[in-house]
């Protein structure tokens, strides 16, 4: 298992596809953004190939996609991977995406006898540079032994959740069900205490060793909000389409879950405020700029 394809070098993707590059995998990668391949490039990784080509030499192809269209188009499109490869190849998605999809391009995939792993990852940007990504992984336990040394590659913490496909997707979506959450209240207590006359940098000093302490207060204070600089990071529409999938979670088992549509409600909101592009901890800008009576 030497030669990976990479499809999307997006924020999580181009230093995903480096620490196979460091880990001495040939790769090849593939975005439709030119300038992220030419940085994918410039770290040692081959591009300008085809799809048909990448299928033909690669043992795995591995994707990094913004959406559920983006990895139905990859996967299942017209020129789907899933139709493309053969069974010598494994397919893995690292992409967060509805767990109807997982389920869906395991369906394909089978009918070819393709091996596909869905692995969402946790960690941000800064584990994907650092490789200590968490990797939660849904779908066969043989199939994830086989990949275990391209998760070690990326990541810390690697996961095998059960065989069921899309296991390591819902396990994803909880987390970010609740990254929504932390982020909503560092946005609101944030807002409240710089109008209370409390200086954020010696609060965050405080509460950092304190129960109020979290790792997305941390990293949405002090990566973003400190430095009133929101170039992402975790893109808020993205955590916005996660949540929509946590509720579509939700109503598939029957479930009412009241504040978490609250919570949907408020990043919808911000997209069509025009957050949607910048870091996810942007919503303490727009609650500062709209929530004072
Ligand atoms: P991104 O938008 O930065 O990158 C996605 C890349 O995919 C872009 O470069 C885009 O040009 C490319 N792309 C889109 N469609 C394509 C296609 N058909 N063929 C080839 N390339 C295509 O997004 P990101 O932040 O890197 O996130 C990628 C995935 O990882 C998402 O599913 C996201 O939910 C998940 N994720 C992101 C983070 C984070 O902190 N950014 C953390 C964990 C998981």
């Amino acid at each position: 298992m030497k030669k990976i394809g990479f499809i999307g070098l997006g924020n999580m993707g181009l230093p995903m596809s480096q620490s196979l590059l460091l880990s001495n995998f040939t790769v090849y990668g593939m975005d439709l953004n030119k300038e992220a391949e030419m940085s994918f490039h410039q770290s040692g990784g081959t591009i300008g190939v085809s799809i048909e080509t990448m299928v033909k030499q690669c043992d795995v192809i591995l994707t990094s996609l913004p959406s559920s269209q983006a990895v139905e188009e990859v996967f299942l499109g017209e020129k789907g991977l899933v139709y493309l490869v053969d069974s010598a190849v494994m397919l893995i998605d690292t992409s967060t995406v509805a767990p109807e999809l997982n389920i869906r391009i395991e369906e394909a995939a089978k009918k070819k006898d393709v091996d596909f792993l869905a692995a969402p990852v946790s960690g941000g940007v800064i584990g994907a540079v650092n490789r200590t990504l968490t990797f939660m992984v849904g779908g066969s336990k043989n199939v994830f032994d086989k990949a275990r040394p391209l998760f070690d590659a990326m990541g810390e913490n690697i996961f095998h959740v059960n065989d069921q496909i899309d296991s390591g997707t819902n396990t994803k979506l909880i987390n970010n069900l609740l990254i929504g959450f932390y982020t909503a209240g560092v946005s609101e207590a944030l807002h409240l205490a710089k109008n209370s006359n409390l200086d954020l940098e010696r609060l965050f000093e405080m509460l950092n060793v304190s129960y109020g302490q979290s790792r997305i207060y941390e990293r949405n204070y002090k990566s973003f909000i400190a430095n009133d600089n929101y170039e992402p990071g975790f893109a808020l529409e993205l955590l916005r389409k996660d949540l929509g999938f946590a509720l579509g979670l939700a109503a598939k088992n029957d479930l009412e879950l009241p504040l978490s549509k609250i919570l949907f409600d408020l990043y919808e909101e911000a997209v069509e405020n025009g957050y949607g592009d910048k870091d996810m901890s942007i919503l303490y800008k727009k609650i500062s700029e709209q929530a004072t009576k």
